[in-house]
């Protein structure tokens, strides 16, 4: 009784052994269009990663499918029911309960961040459980051994959009779905923002693309690129900075953001 995202993938490219991610919700629909184009729409045509998601409310037992109650204690808004959730996510993950990760979207979660979704990449599925309203019944995550992400310190109408990000974060470091050449140098995997991009044409509204980027000279651009990601790290990210390894040097000088 599941709700399959609607996007068809391709069978004859199909990988053996998909990244798989279950999503369960009761927005079903919010998945449609994200998942569906560029580098995500095309991991799942070639069979890379498979997503799943699930409405909340086929595991109801009522005919208003009702997911929802008021809180214990009062005050304002609805708290999403622990049953429906746990039927939903035992019935799915059936014999592969507890060794899947579960993780529940939550404002007040441990904070999602690279390494978490580089961890989370050599899974070979995992489990989302968006929330809504007030909130999900804390059983659910203590049932379920979930984990509770938040993708940052704001909050949300629901758990749609944090699950959005933190599948597209994962599985874009999964094997195949981008050059793997990308994934180095970018921001967050050295504990730094990455360097300035520049493409062309080399001068546009009298701005010149830095020399040393048009000479060619690998090791030159190398260490420029890395002063760059420093100086821009110690401008925007410093927090960043102090969990810099001490080999790296001593930190940035305001004339490291100059080209
Ligand atoms: N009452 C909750 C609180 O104060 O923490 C906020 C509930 S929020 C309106 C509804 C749902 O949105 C949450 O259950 C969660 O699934 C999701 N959500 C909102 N902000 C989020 C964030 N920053 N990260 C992850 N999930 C979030």
């Amino acid at each position: 009784m599941t709700a399959e995202h609607p996007l068809e993938t391709d069978e004859s490219s199909r990988n053996i052994n998909p990244f798989q991610v279950d999503v369960f919700t009761l927005f079903p629909r919010m998945f449609e269009g994200p998942l569906d184009e560029s580098i995500l729409r095309r991991a799942r045509e070639r069979g890379l990663i498979e997503v799943r998601v699930h409405d909340i409310r086929d595991w109801t037992k009522d005919r208003h499918r009702t997911a929802d109650d008021s809180p214990y204690g009062g005050g304002a808004g609805m708290v999403m029911a622990a049953p429906p959730i746990v039927s939903a996510v035992e019935t799915t993950l059936g014999r592969e309960v507890g060794q899947v990760p579960v993780f529940v979207l939550s404002a007040g979660g441990r904070r999602f961040t690279q390494e978490i979704a580089q961890a989370l990449a050599r899974e070979t599925r995992i489990v989302l459980v968006c929330g809504h309203y007030e909130g999900i019944d804390e059983r659910v995550a203590e049932i379920l051994g979930a984990g509770q992400l938040s993708i940052g310190d704001y909050v949300l109408t629901g758990g749609e959009l944090p699950a959005m990000v933190v599948i597209d974060a994962v599985c874009r470091l999964r094997h195949g779905v981008i050059d793997a050449a990308s994934i180095v140098d970018e921001s967050h995997s050295a504990s730094l923002v990455e360097y300035p991009h520049f493409t062309r044409p080399a001068e546009y509204r009298e701005r010149r693309v830095p020399d040393v980027l048009l000479q060619g000279h690998h090791g030159r651009i190398g260490t420029w690129r890395r002063k760059r990601a420093l100086a821009r790290t110690a401008r925007w990210r410093p927090d960043l900075i102090v969990r810099q390894p001490p080999q790296l040097g001593r930190p940035p000088g305001p004339s490291d953001e100059e080209p």
